[in-house]
């Protein structure tokens, strides 16, 4: 490819593995030793690190193990999980089920083990865009909120965030793919559409104090460290964000965190000395009383999604959950059920515990399956009329 290749290598390595570092040279690279340290593997990745950050405008970073920063282990582990693969099918055909007694690997390279039990990870972009603006008030009041705080209306939902000092956010969040409405990021034509909406058009009542910041790219991740019921590893606890996280228009981030982080608190109290009973009973506990708040996140932001894209292609988005209608309808009746939906929103119970107690059950199966009155507010086409 005409570039130049330099392959550091600790001292040490290169007179072990003599023979590979001839054979570099013969396809035409120049191979540098690390002279640092204890002139191995990490010392070399430090200097050519070292070398990429001192030369970014002519330099590519390439490694082919599992160390240094992210990205590269990961892709590494990705890519070298074709060896998992590999070894899955043979095992079925050898064996008749997949699951080896041992893996026997070359851990001081790093990166076959790595593939051979890679975690699984589930990424995708949540598909919403974030419009938001700042504000403050002299008087150091914050604007009421007369319905939601979060509120659904047509193509595009808003919410409004309390902050301190007698600041607060506005955001209007409308789908990523949604280009009409794109130009909700000019904050003249973001405040025209704010003032449409009777009951929020007030949240704009203070000083701006930022223009209107766009987010989005934002990823609904999981990460599981255990195959089939089995950890990959054991001694590597993923807590809160670096296990999962979602769109944060929920504002639940943190009480998952913490809910997760009690968890810890009682597993490391029973099995902090039992490396694989640790690794297993903390699987469990995050499936258990951990990840059902995930997956309800993630089904409620793609019931929101499909339904922003059915208005967005002019069709009729798909009509509510006939349960969920009854639920709702039983909270606006009855302040037992308007706790016990709090209760889900806000964390302190799983919807599955809720929808379990009798008396929730009752109410729920009272209530009349009507849905509420919409927010007063423009449709889409009257809203995209304004801001064109
Ligand atoms: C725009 C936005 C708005 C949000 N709004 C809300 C909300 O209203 N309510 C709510 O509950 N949640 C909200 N969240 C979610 C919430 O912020 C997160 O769920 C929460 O902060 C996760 O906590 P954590 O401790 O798991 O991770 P983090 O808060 O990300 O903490 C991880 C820490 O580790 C540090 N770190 C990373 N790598 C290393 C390393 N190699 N060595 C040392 N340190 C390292 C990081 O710098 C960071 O300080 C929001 C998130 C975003 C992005």
């Amino acid at each position: 490819m005409g570039m130049e290749c330099v392959v550091y290598m600790g001292k040490v390595d290169m007179e072990r593995q003599r023979p590979n570092v001839e054979r570099m040279r013969i396809l035409g690279a120049r191979v540098e030793p690390a002279l640092s340290g204890s002139m191995t593997l990490k010392d070399a990745t430090n200097e050519a690190m070292r070398h990429w950050i001192n030369n970014p405008t002519d330099t590519h970073y390439i490694i082919g193990s599992v160390v240094g920063p992210h990205p590269y282990p990961d892709m590494v582990a990705r890519f070298q999980s074709v060896i998992s693969e590999e070894m899955r099918k043979q095992l079925i055909t050898l064996q008749g089920n997949p699951y080896p007694d041992y893996v026997i690997a070359c851990v001081g390279g790093g990166s076959n083990a790595a593939g051979a039990r890679r975690p699984v990870e589930e990424r995708a972009d949540c598909g919403f865009v974030y419009y938001a603006r700042h504000f403050r008030s002299r008087s150091g009041e914050q604007p009421a909120v007369l319905h939601n705080f979060l509120q659904s209306y047509d193509s595009l939902s808003a919410i409004t965030l309390p902050a301190d000092n007698g600041t607060w956010s506005v955001v209007l969040t409308t789908s990523s793919r949604d280009k009409a409405l794109r130009v909700l990021r000019e904050p003249d034509r973001w405040h025209a559409a704010l003032a449409r909406y009777p009951l929020i058009a007030h949240w704009a009542d203070g000083e701006p104090i930022s223009g209107v910041d766009v987010m989005a790219g934002i990823e609904d991740r999981y990460r599981r460290l255990a195959i089939d019921g089995q950890p990959v590893a054991s001694g590597v606890v993923a807590v809160g964000d670096a296990w999962a996280c979602t769109n944060p228009s929920a504002g639940r981030g943190l009480s998952v965190g913490l809910i997760h982080a009690q968890q810890l608190r009682n597993v490391v109290r029973e099995h902090l000395r039992d490396h694989a009973g640790f690794a297993h009973t903390w699987h469990e506990h995050t499936e258990r009383h951990v990840a059902p708040f995930y997956r309800h996140q993630v089904a409620a932001d793609l019931t929101r999604f499909a339904e922003m894209t059915a208005l967005r292609n002019g069709q009729r988005p798909a009509p509510p959950d006939p349960l969920m209608v009854k639920v709702a309808s039983a909270a606006r009746q009855h302040a037992d059920a308007f706790r016990a939906v709090l209760e889900i929103a806000f964390c302190l119970a799983l919807p599955q515990e809720v929808f379990q107690r009798p008396a929730f059950r009752e109410l729920v199966e009272r209530a009349p399956a009507e849905l509420p009155p919409p927010a007063p507010g423009p449709d889409r086409d009257q809203l995209l009329s304004l801001l064109s």
